[in-house]
């Protein structure tokens, strides 16, 4: 009772890295409530293959459920097993990754436990809340901290008497790392017909294609991003030759998606990509609370834009002022020259 619960997403056997991120996430949270990280995992023919992907990040109990029709995912089998594992566990928090599974089973699972739910939080915290029209003090509530009217304002958003407090989280927003501490590591193998009827086994996945990432945009150390300020695809090119000459990936604004100078899987920010790289260089980007919601946690900010007072120069390490045309240019061309 009153634990922390992912539901972990596994593509065939794999573990997927937003689970990983969460499950990163769910341990600092359970630590500071003093209470145990719960995972849950369920697919077709994953036992004794996902176990390892999931204990090293402080699990203290894997519930485990292998069983025919669990892979690909369908909503109802997996609403079901959550739903009516957590009639039993009473979990005081659930967290999932913001993805097509988990904005479709989220919701589910969160109506049928009248639970309420938080989508694409960036932040997850753990803290007081004191309700002013009843008078009630709540110690240890899960704020689901995000983005909220258009990105105007950081909304912290608490579920005092509901549970369990449920988040989802897109891939990326949290960092992963193994656990240091001590967890139990224990693995529970229920027994899928205790869970789910037959009945939501009704639909089945006759064909699945999955489309490759076409670029490494999140995994890349070095992102060098173009905004409205590079003015057309052609700029963009010259982007892609930095990126090439540096070993990174380009990313984009909305602005400059919108405008379809970069496609739309480029995009950094609310709606698009978080990313964290050492080296973010920003080019001719304004730096909009939805941009910098995807970035801010860069290592190294670099911003070249015309003007000196563009709010992304607040947040940035370097700034070099001057117009992307005769900036970028010269950083390819120093570049080659030095390193070689
Ligand atoms: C709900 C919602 C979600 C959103 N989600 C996202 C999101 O995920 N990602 C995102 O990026 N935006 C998002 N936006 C849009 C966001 O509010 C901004 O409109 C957008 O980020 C602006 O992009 P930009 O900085 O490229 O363009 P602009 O704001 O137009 O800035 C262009 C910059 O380029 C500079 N510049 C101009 N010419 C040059 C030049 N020749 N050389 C150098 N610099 C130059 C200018 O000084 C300026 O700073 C969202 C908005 C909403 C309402």
């Amino acid at each position: 009772m009153d634990n922390v619960f992912v539901y972990v997403e596994i593509e065939g056997t794999e573990v997927k890295e937003v689970s990983q991120e969460l499950l990163t996430k769910g341990r600092k949270l359970a630590n500071e409530l003093g209470v145990e990280l719960h995972a849950v995992v369920c697919g077709t023919g994953i036992k004794d293959k996902v176990e390892s992907q999931i204990l090293p990040y402080g699990v203290d109990k894997l519930f485990v459920f292998d069983g025919d029709g669990l892979f690909p995912y369908t909503s109802a089998p997996h609403t079901d097993i959550l739903v009516n594992l957590f009639k039993e566990e009473k979990p005081q928090i659930c967290l999932m990754g913001a993805t097509v599974i988990g904005r479709d089973l989220g919701p589910r699972v969160s109506s049928s436990l009248t639970s309420g739910l938080t989508a694409d939080c960036t932040q997850l915290e753990i803290g007081t809340y004191d309700d002013k029209k009843s008078g009630k003090h709540y110690d240890g509530l899960l704020y689901q901290i995000r983005p909220a009217f258009g990105g105007n304002i950081v909304a912290t958003i608490v579920n005092p008497d509901h549970r369990p407090q449920m988040a989802t989280v897109r891939s990326g927003v949290m960092q992963k790392a193994l656990y240091e501490g001590q967890a139990k590591g224990e693995v529970t193998y229920p027994d899928v017909t205790k869970y789910v009827s037959k009945e939501a086994f009704v639909v089945k996945v006759l064909d699945r294609h999955v489309e490759a990432a076409k670029h490494n945009l999140k995994g890349s150390p070095i992102v060098v991003a173009g905004g409205y300020g590079v003015g057309s695809k052609e700029g963009f090119d010259t982007l892609f030759k930095l990126a090439k000459e540096l070993h990174g990936e380009v990313g984009a604004s909305r602005a400059a998606v919108d405008a379809g100078w970069a496609d739309h899987d480029r995009q950094i920010g609310q709606t698009g990509v978080t990313v964290h790289p050492k080296v973010y260089i920003a080019c001719g980007i304004s730096g909009q609370i939805q941009h910098i919601a995807g970035m801010q946690d860069s290592g190294i900010i670099i911003s070249i834009n015309s003007d000196p007072d563009a709010p992304i120069n607040r947040i940035a390490d370097y700034v070099i002022t001057g117009t992307v045309e005769e900036v970028v240019p010269k950083l390819i061309k120093y570049y080659k020259q030095n390193s070689k």
